[in-house]
């Protein structure tokens, strides 16, 4: 990534006032009105829009932003219709968990070489797609289009059509070409694909008090847990459509009464498009920390009206915890005056992460989204404490810069964020669709607060250049990184660059 020097940088005056740059990494002047400070008067944050060139971006790609979201369909064959490059994107790195088939976890591909590139990969394509699924006899096939597909005009849809009539199962065809927008567009391909099933299935027998969960996606049995926590109010959930999910259940899953919407980038569209054609309202939720899990519950029992759901809520949560309290206060203690940076997918997930940190007495240095809206930043803006830097769509050398300056003691982030986090000697905590642990729900938080304590207060830290320098010499933490950065030959500067 190239940077710009200090003195030739031109911003607009109200972005300049919003942006705090006193260290030596720059930022590309396009990125400036995508970065903002709270507590700082500017205008709404530039977000929403493609990627800026050469800025080496932390967002995942469209194919990418579909598969996050339909790979934890259990119990369908999943292609990926590209170079093997993109499927290896795919492989086994999730934590979603399936109580069932396993199907899922195998990344199939044609594999295109040079001359299905030249020639076209159609019948590459339709012979991979019927010996698959003559031999694991999916409940139906969902088909990624990727760059190279898009580039060369594949009729992926064509295809598909032709193998679900030879084999008489759903074969959906996925257009999340890699090139034609961001993540999100990902999530819409990946939503009006799977619409295609919604209204095909039986919904007698579904109970009056019934739910949907969509945009969790049973990281280390998630669903699992907020799936318990309704059952135990007497709430049926109908379909857990992108974790542990299942073509039935997806089927008849406009049958439920209500959908509950976490990771509201990835499902909004699809609860829409219920909303609209079945008459299935939605509600915005997140199953992260304390409390926005309550809200949650609370938010259903209201919803349906009834006393008695809500006395079952409270006892839920009381219940829960009451579980969790004593620890977390023992841990809050150490944490206390401590500031991380967070840098995830969904602005939603970065609401709830600012206030778990807050219960945790963790303060947010730095937060960011690859997804957020100008509605999104502006309740970050509001929610997060004076001088919080809040970014869109942000890169490695932004992320150091701010981790450096904000003198962080934690990132939470994903598997792209974690090796800028050890190379600057910060703590990492993994709040993305790789981890292995479980952090909805109470029980998640409990989890989530014992590996930020860990993590936090690892003495380790104490060894990293950046802390044993400071030790040595007496420097202030805030700027002794600053020029180690900016000196490329010093071991920050290789960090980084
Ligand atoms: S679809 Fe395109 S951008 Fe995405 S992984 Fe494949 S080649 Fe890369």
């Amino acid at each position: 990534m190239s940077t710009i020097p200090a003195a030739d940088r031109s911003f607009g005056s109200s972005v300049q006032a919003a942006v705090v740059q006193p260290s030596g990494l720059d930022i590309l002047p396009s990125r400036a009105t995508s970065i903002a400070e709270a507590g700082k008067p500017g205008g709404p944050m530039n977000c929403g829009k493609t990627s800026v060139a050469g800025s080496v971006s932390q967002r995942a790609c469209v194919f990418c932003g579909s598969r996050v979201v339909l790979y934890p369909i259990a119990d369908a064959l999943h292609v990926v219709h590209g170079p093997i490059g993109c499927a290896a994107y795919t492989w086994d790195i999730r934590g979603s968990q399936s109580s069932g088939p396993q199907l899922f976890r195998n990344s199939f591909s044609t594999d295109m070489q040079e001359l299905d590139i030249v020639y076209g990969g159609e019948k590459k394509l339709e012979r991979a797609l019927l010996q698959l699924i003559a031999k694991h006899q999916p409940k139906a096939a969902f088909v990624y289009g990727t760059c190279i597909v898009g580039l060369i005009g594949d009729d992926v849809g064509a295809v598909c059509k032709r193998v679900a009539a030879a084999t008489g199962i759903p074969v959906l065809s996925v257009a999340s070409e890699g090139f034609k927008g961001t993540k999100k567009d990902g999530y819409k391909a990946a939503c009006e694909a799977v619409f295609h099933l919604i209204g095909t299935g039986d919904t007698s027998a579904i109970s009056p008090y019934s739910v949907n969960l969509m945009g969790d996606f049973n990281i280390a049995g998630e669903s699992w847990v907020i799936r318990e926590y309704l059952e135990r109010m007497g709430i049926e959930v109908v379909a857990t459509i992108t974790g542990d999910g299942r073509i039935d259940a997806i089927r008849r899953c406009h049958g439920a009464k209500l959908n509950l919407v976490q990771c509201s980038g990835s499902m909004t569209h699809l609860a829409k498009k219920m909303q609209s054609e079945y008459g299935v309202p939605f509600k915005r939720v997140s199953f992260f920390g304390i409390e926005d899990m309550s809200a949650a519950l609370y938010d259903v029992a209201k919803f349906f009206g009834s006393e008695e759901l809500m006395e079952k809520a409270r006892s839920v949560v009381r219940e829960e915890v009451g579980k969790i309290y004593p620890q977390l206060r023992a841990w809050r203690d150490d944490l206390k005056g401590k500031k991380a940076a967070i840098y995830v997918g969904g602005a939603f997930k970065a609401f709830s992460l600012v206030r778990a940190l807050r219960t945790l007495g963790m303060r947010t240095a730095l937060v960011g989204t690859q997804t957020g809206d100008a509605e999104d930043y502006n309740t970050l803006r509001e929610m997060c404490d004076p001088g919080t830097i809040i970014v869109d769509d942000s890169n490695p050398i932004e992320l150091a810069k701010f981790c450096l300056e904000q003198d962080v003691d934690l990132f939470i982030g994903g598997v792209k964020e974690r090796p800028i986090a050890y190379k600057l000697g910060i703590g990492f905590c993994d709040h993305n669709h790789e981890r292995k642990e479980c952090l909805a729900g109470f029980v998640g938080m409990a989890n989530f607060g014992r590996e930020v304590h860990a993590s936090v207060m690892s003495p380790v830290w104490n060894f990293v250049p950046r802390r044993a320098s400071r030790k040595a010499v007496g420097l202030d933490l805030a700027s002794e990184p600053q020029s180690a950065v900016a000196n490329p030959k010093s071991a920050m500067g290789r960090a980084v660059a």
